[in-house]
């Protein structure tokens, strides 16, 4: 290795301190040939309404309710569920080698609005507004539950993430555990908290001095920034300002500013892309088991698409399936500089 190639930062590996784990930035890989899987850049058009999408209004879903005639975001529980109040309760499972419990919980799906073909960068502010409301109060309402311990809020889009439906929608996983990545979330600020004077991680992330190269936008009251130590190529947060545990913490004001800097990271993703880009979205609000650790958690939304480039999909293989330590195979500040110049169209 010379100097020279080192001191760039296109490779190395970096130190995630949210996961507490090592993301290896290879940029050096991009110029490998390429003759796996490509993504298809093909823009399909949908209609308004589709009599077979157990989505729209008006359509008869499997359980046999008929979804009524609703205009704007609407939740709904999941006919398919992975978590649920009604999961069998298994036998035994005191056995520490083959533990078990009943998968309780709740699944639900947040349709963004009635039409079929309208994904959250199409909406008005004032409908964005709205779908950011109704992830405030679910997540109030589910996490209020007391066998409930942690609510992810996503979104999952395009058949690249393997979106089942076209009608854009997110869902919500009401888990009766803290998930893995919540422990490490937690585990880590709570850390920072009483290693630095109770400040925040992200918030200090946000200031640092080094990361000005990292940020996308600032806005009043939140910013986005490609974290120093992403483990996507594209991967943004999206910071409030202010620290607070749960999006429902967020004021009037900061939510409506919320809504907007939401709205123009997906449509630079849009522009990036050259598509309806695909995504993966995560609410990451702190759990709600009780525990006094949640208050050093630091809400935050993260947007991490599947494509590595244009047409390229970034698959977590054997490397990543190995050790969980994936690796990006482009520079942080280089991706955020390219988000940054894209031209946003509302
Ligand atoms: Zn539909």
């Amino acid at each position: 290795m010379n100097d020279s190639e080192a001191a760039t930062g296109n490779w190395e590996r970096r130190w995630h301190p949210l996961l507490e784990q090592w993301v290896i930035i290879a940029a050096n890989t991009t110029a490998r040939p390429w003759s796996g899987l490509t993504a298809e850049r093909k823009v399909e058009v949908q209609p308004a309404h589709d009599a077979n999408c157990y989505l729209c209004p008006g359509v008869t879903r499997a359980n046999g309710e008929v979804n009524p005639d609703y205009i704007g975001p609407r939740a709904m529980d999941n006919d398919f569920p992975s978590l649920a109040v009604h999961a069998p309760r298994p036998n035994g499972g005191s056995d520490s080698l083959l533990r078990r419990e009943a998968a309780l919980g709740r699944c639900r799906v947040l349709c963004w609005s009635e039409q079929h073909n309208v994904t959250l960068p199409d909406l008005s502010i004032e409908q964005m507004r709205k779908v950011v409301d109704l992830w405030c109060e679910e997540h109030k309402t589910l996490s209020a539950d007391p066998a409930i311990k942690q609510v992810l809020v996503f979104e999952n889009k395009g058949v690249e993430v393997g979106a089942s439906n076209l009608h854009p929608h997110g869902q919500i996983y009401a888990y009766p555990f803290v998930t893995d990545h919540g422990r490490r979330m937690r585990g880590s600020q709570t850390k920072y908290a009483a290693e630095n004077n109770n400040q925040s991680l992200l918030g200090d992330l946000l200031v640092h001095p080094d990361c000005a190269a990292n940020l996308v936008e600032q806005s009043s009251h939140c910013s986005v920034i490609v974290p120093f130590s992403a483990r996507f190529s594209y991967e943004t947060w999206i910071i409030p300002h202010r620290k607070v545990a749960m999006i429902s913490d967020l004021t009037d004001e900061e939510l409506t500013d919320l809504a907007g800097v939401y709205q123009r990271q997906a449509r630079r993703y849009d522009g990036l892309f050259q598509r309806s880009a695909p995504n993966i979205t995560l609410l990451h609000n702190a759990p709600c088991d009780n525990s006094a650790e949640n208050e050093h958690w630091h809400f935050h939304i993260a947007m991490q698409p599947p494509l590595r480039d244009l047409e390229k999909v970034k698959f977590l293989a054997g490397a990543e399936a190995g050790s969980n330590n994936i690796v990006n195979p482009l520079q942080p500040e280089i991706a955020a500089e390219q988000l940054r110049n894209c031209v946003i169209h509302s």
